[in-house]
C-alpha cells in the first residue's frame, strides 16, 4: 500500500513539474508575441540583395514543428566551435567573446575545441583568388572534417577560420555555411575587417562573427532564411547588407528557437543587452534593450 501511495505521489509531482515546465514554456512564447510589433518590417529587396537573387518563401513557426528540427538531448547538448587554422590572439580573443556570446543566445553552453591545422585541407579543396588569397572549400570543412569528427556530446559543431571561404567554383567566396540536418557549420573572420583588431577595434569583427556564427547555428537547429521581417536569420548577400541589421531574432525565429530550446526569454534577452552594452555593440543594443524594455512593460 505505502508503494502504491508512493508510486501516485511520485506520479503526481512529475505531472504537476510537467504542468509547470509546459506552463512556463507557454509563457516565454506568449511573451515574444509581445515582442511583435517590434519587428521591423523587410524593405522590397533591391538589386544585388539576397531575396531579389534568391526569392525565398520563408517558413512558418508550424512549418518548423512539423519539420522534426535537430533538438539537444541529454547527451548532445554542447555548441563546439572548432578553430580551423592559426588565428591571432585578438582574434582568439574575439573567439572566445563569441563562445560567450552563442552560450547566451542558445542557451547552450559553449566549447572551443582544440585548433586543427587548415593543412588537413587538400589541395583539391583550396583555390587562390587574385583579390583575396587563398580560399578553402566550406563543402570539405563540413562534411570531410567537421561531420567525420562530431564529439558524442556535440549538438552542432562550428568552424571557424581566418581565411576566406568559397561553397563552389561558381561562387566568389561565402561568409559561412551550414547544414539544417548535419549539424555541421563554418564561418570565416576574413572579411570582418581591415583594420588592424586591437583591444579597441575587435567590436566590428566580434559584432559580424556573432552574426554569422548564430545565423549558421540558427540553420543548424533548421531554421530557414527568414522573410517574415528584419532578422539574424535573413539571408544576405554582402557587409552592407547584414550590417543593416542588428543581431536580433524576429518574433517567427524567436519562437522557433525558444520552442525547440526552450530558453527563458526575459533572462536571455538582459544577457544580450549586457553583452552588446560591455563590447560597445550600439545598434544591437537599441534593438534589445527595445525587447527588453516591452517584457517589462508588459510583465509588470
Ligand atoms: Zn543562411
Ligand atoms: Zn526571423
Amino acid at each position: 500500500m505505502r508503494f502504491i501511495w508512493l508510486g501516485l505521489s511520485l506520479l503526481i509531482a512529475i505531472f504537476i513539474l510537467g504542468c509547470s515546465s509546459g506552463d512556463q514554456h507557454d509563457q516565454n512564447l506568449k511573451m515574444i508575441q509581445y515582442l511583435e510589433p517590434l519587428d521591423a518590417v523587410l524593405e522590397k529587396p533591391r538589386p544585388g540583395e539576397w531575396l531579389f537573387e534568391h526569392p525565398e518563401q520563408g517558413q512558418t513557426f508550424e512549418a518548423y514543428k512539423q519539420s522534426k528540427p535537430v533538438s539537444p538531448d541529454e547527451i548532445r547538448r554542447y555548441i563546439y566551435l572548432q578553430p580551423i587554422g592559426a588565428l591571432t590572439p585578438i582574434q582568439g580573443e574575439v573567439l572566445r567573446y563569441t563562445a560567450e556570446y552563442l552560450q547566451i543566445f542558445f542557451g547552450l553552453n559553449t566549447i572551443i575545441a582544440e585548433p586543427i591545422s587548415d593543412s588537413v585541407i587538400p589541395a583539391r579543396a583550396r583555390r587562390q583568388s587574385r583579390e583575396t588569397g587563398e580560399q578553402l572549400l566550406t563543402s570539405y570543412i563540413l562534411y570531410d572534417i567537421l561531420e567525420k569528427n562530431i564529439p558524442p556530446d556535440a549538438i552542432v559543431v562550428m568552424a571557424v577560420t581566418a581565411k576566406d571561404l568559397y561553397p563552389s567554383d561558381s561562387w566568389n567566396f561565402v561568409f559561412g555555411q551550414a547544414s539544417t540536418k548535419k549539424r555541421v557549420g563554418v564561418s570565416s573572420i576574413y572579411r570582418f575587417t581591415d583594420i588592424a583588431m586591437d583591444s579597441t577595434t575587435y567590436p566590428i569583427c566580434l559584432e559580424r562573427l556573432i552574426k554569422t556564427a548564430s545565423h549558421e547555428i540558427g540553420h543548424m537547429f533548421s531554421c530557414q532564411h527568414c522573410t517574415h521581417a528584419v532578422c539574424v536569420m535573413n539571408g544576405t548577400n554582402s557587409l552592407p547588407e547584414s550590417d543593416q541589421r542588428p543581431n536580433r531574432l524576429c518574433s517567427e525565429c524567436h519562437m522557433k528557437l525558444c520552442w525547440n530550446l526552450g530558453f527563458k526569454v526575459p533572462d536571455r534577452l538582459l544577457a544580450l543587452d549586457q553583452f552588446f552594452m560591455r563590447h560597445t555593440l550600439l545598434q544591437d543594443h537599441r534593438a534589445i534593450s527595445k525587447d527588453c524594455a516591452r517584457i517589462k512593460q508588459k510583465t509588470q
